[in-house]
């Protein structure tokens, strides 16, 4: 069987975390989550890092930090994970779904911008831009409206680590932004989170957020509604010891997108690709090609125990945010949905496997 992603553990993984269980540091107190946070902050470019126990909850954080309440609108992209929807309405505020752009699949600044232009009365409070299969789109042009509409700008990262655009970390174009160190993203933790910020004040805030809000060392005195959405110190083991390895994933990743592009640029069964703008050096999280005809190469791939997978189902067709508001002009997520599949993408992938797998599209 090819998965579609597995984890990639050869490098100091199995050190780091029995140095946690020898000295008992398992918890949400402990050196390595310092240190993790570093590492993050180091390769991002991005001065604060805040972690947390998974992609979600950093959303939910942040918005909560960045004072997202009941009665505020958020835009987000009707392309995207449902966590980034549910982490708005977790705050009480209202969805505005945004339509991806055809090319790169990413939410189209032009359509928000001429959305923004129209509107009477208060503005969205914020929005969150999340960059697509750890692509990127017209991520200055979009930082630029929300800066001159007064837009809080919150980059969901979460598949983007690794990825830049013009040398700048995906993550580090807004007010704060997210990462996730689930399973199937590029470095995992099992389950964790980082929040990036350069915001001294907001990092601090969201730190003290994430512990329970608790303001003494000693009594227990919380001095606002806290969380508990601290990454324990034994999965932060597991994340130092995968940053250690990321440029070499990075490699590969892109190594592998190469040789998937090259096979499949000529074959009838595909009928396009995410593109890549001038500047950005995507991480390829998943490769993900069109098909002409999904449904039917999705089966063939997994009669030969080939997993594959189908987009996330627009945000604005699942039954929590049907009612929604939807900027659009021809629901351009419905018909990426329509067509889309992610290919295998493990970083043990082999070369062989990569020909197995266009092979079989090709003659699908
Ligand atoms: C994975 C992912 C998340 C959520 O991260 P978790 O760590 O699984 O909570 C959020 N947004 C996007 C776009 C993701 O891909």
């Amino acid at each position: 069987m090819i998965p579609l992603f597995e984890p990639h553990f050869s490098g100091n993984e199995w050190t780091y975390v029995k140095e946690c269980l020898d000295t008992g540091w398992v918890s949400s107190a402990g050196k390595k989550i310092k240190d993790f946070e570093q590492a993050i902050s180091a390769y991002t470019g991005s001065p604060f890092a805040v972690a947390t126990v998974n992609g979600t909850s950093a959303l939910h954080l942040t918005l909560v930090g960045c004072g997202i309440q009941p009665g505020d609108r958020v835009i987000l992209p009707n392309l995207t994970f449902a966590a980034t929807a549910n982490a708005v309405h977790y705050t009480g505020a209202t969805p505005v779904l945004a339509d991806a752009d055809p090319l790169t699949w990413q939410m189209d600044a032009t359509l928000v911008e001429e959305w923004l232009k129209k509107q009477k009365g208060p503005l969205p409070r914020a929005l969150v831009l999340t960059h697509v299969l750890g692509n990127m789109g017209e991520v200055e042009k979009l930082a630029n409206i929300c800066h001159s509409y007064g837009i809080i700008l919150i980059e969901d990262a979460a598949e983007s680590l690794g990825t830049t655009k013009d040398g700048l970390h995906a993550g580090t174009f807004g007010k704060a932004a997210v990462l996730s160190f689930n399973g199937n993203k590029i470095i995992t933790t099992g389950g964790g989170g980082m929040i990036l910020t350069a915001d001294q004040t907001l990092a601090q805030k969201l730190r003290h957020l994430s512990t329970q809000a608790k303001a003494d060392p000693e009594e227990y005195f919380h001095d606002e509604v806290g969380y508990n959405y601290r990454l324990p110190n034994i999965l932060a083991a597991l994340g130092l010891a995968q940053m250690e390895q990321l440029e070499n994933f990075l490699k590969k990743k892109r190594a592998d997108a190469a040789l998937y592009h090259a096979l499949l640029k000529n074959s009838e069964a595909v009928t396009g690709f995410q593109k890549t703008l001038s500047g950005v050096w995507p991480n390829y999280w998943l490769f993900t090609a069109k098909m002409k005809d999904k449904k039917t190469v999705k089966e063939t791939l997994a009669k030969a125990e080939i997993q594959s997978r189908a987009l996330w189902v627009p945000i604005n067709q699942l039954p929590a945010y049907q009612q929604c508001e939807y900027i659009t002009r021809g629901d351009v997520s419905g018909q990426l949905y329509a067509t889309c599949l992610s290919l295998p993408g493990s970083v043990s992938l082999k070369e062989s496997q990569i020909r197995e797998i266009c092979k079989i599209i090709t003659t699908a």
